[in-house]
C-alpha cells in the first residue's frame, strides 16, 4: 500500500501544479525513479495510472528509472552498488556516498492548452 499512497502525493502535487497553470488538458506525467528509492515501480506507476484516468482521460505516465551510482571516499573509485549498504569493489570500503538512485520526485508535466481560452 506504500505505493499507492505515493501515488496519491504525486496526484496531489499534479493537481496542484495544473491549477497554478491555470488548467488545460493533462497529456503526460512523468516521474523519476531511483533503483534504491525503495519503490516498487510497477506498482506505483499502476496505482498512478489509476487514480489519474479518474481524474484525466488519456494521460500517460512516464518512469524514468535511475540506476545507482555510488563514489568511495576512500580510494575516489565510482561504482553501481546494489543497495545502499554496499562496500567499495575496488578497495573494500565502506565509507562510500551514493550520488544517485534514491531520488523520487515528479519531473514534469506534458499540458495541452484549451483552445476554448483566449
Ligand atoms: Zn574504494
Amino acid at each position: 500500500m506504500h505505493e499507492l499512497s505515493l501515488a496519491c502525493s504525486v496526484v496531489e502535487l499534479v493537481d496542484n501544479e495544473l491549477h497554478r497553470h491555470g488548467g488545460g488538458a493533462l497529456r503526460t506525467v512523468e516521474v523519476t525513479v531511483g533503483d534504491l528509492s525503495g519503490v516498487d515501480c510497477e506498482a506505483f506507476a499502476y496505482s498512478l495510472q489509476m487514480i489519474l484516468d479518474r481524474r484525466y482521460a488519456g494521460v500517460r505516465v512516464a518512469l524514468t528509472r535511475v540506476s545507482p551510482r555510488a563514489r568511495c571516499l576512500t580510494c575516489g573509485g565510482m561504482f553501481e552498488p546494489a543497495s545502499i549498504y554496499t562496500p567499495c569493489p575496488h578497495c573494500g570500503s565502506y565509507s562510500t556516498q551514493l550520488l544517485e538512485g534514491q531520488e523520487f520526485r515528479l519531473s514534469s508535466l506534458t499540458v495541452e492548452a484549451d483552445e476554448d481560452k483566449p
